[in-house]
């Protein structure tokens, strides 16, 4: 993880951990609600809107290699049925844990010269910045996970009919009969372009042919 933009602490979603200390075995909790940061959720999909409150509880717990962080989110998220496309809102709870390492400190809680050494094991890591961390992308990771990929307006959602696009769940009872009034109209034209071709006439005048006849 790249140590360029430092971290923030008014930043909402960067949280201090001096009062925990460094020493292992300590514990805080906390809760903190915040305002959801943008592309919080499924883009397309689902997802909780900008700026919405998003209730956050944590549980810092300090151990040798750093602070391991276990919280839920709970948020409003916004998106539309898959099935009738109408709009649908969805309580989601986001549980999440993440160690966020100090940056002198490997996996095993050995203090080494250059936090950068081991660069392919660090990609995945995360690090406490002056004690800071930010804890936005495990937060969007957790309310990803949490969301449908398929949400619907109710389990039994009958979605839209195939012919009008009408809304079943609106309308249980809605039926077409058998022979829709458009099919009739598609099979007199078809009737019409066979008349056409074997006159060998251009389409346009076999159906005026056709209003002719009739
Ligand atoms: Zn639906
Ligand atoms: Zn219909």
């Amino acid at each position: 993880m790249a140590l360029n933009a430092r971290l923030d602490h008014r930043n909402p979603l960067v949280f201090d951990t001096h009062e925990l200390g460094r020493r292992p075995g300590a514990l805080q909790r906390l809760t903190r609600t915040v305002d959801a940061p943008k592309d919080l959720g499924i883009q397309g999909v689902i997802g909780v809107p900008e700026g919405a409150p998003v209730e956050l509880e944590l549980r810092l717990e300090s151990v040798m290699e750093g602070v391991l962080v276990t919280g839920t989110a709970r948020a409003q998220a916004e998106g539309e049925c898959v099935r009738c496309l109408e709009p649908l809102t969805l309580e989601s709870e986001a549980d999440f844990q993440e160690m966020f390492s100090y940056p002198d400190a490997d996996d095993r809680g050995r203090v080494i010269a250059e936090p950068g050494d081991d660069a392919e094991d660090d990609e995945d890591r995360l690090f406490l910045e002056d004690g800071l961390f930010d804890l936005e992308s495990v937060l969007r990771d957790a309310v990803v996970l949490a969301l449908p990929m398929q949400p619907v307006c109710q389990d039994d959602c009958p979605g839209l009919c195939s012919e009008c696009g009408a809304r079943l769940a609106d309308d249980p009872d809605h039926h077409h009969d058998a022979v829709d009034i458009r099919w009739a109209a598609l099979q007199g034209l078809a009737g019409s372009l066979e008349d056409g071709e074997k006159d060998e006439m251009s389409g346009a005048e076999a159906g005026v042919d056709e209003k002719q006849e009739k």
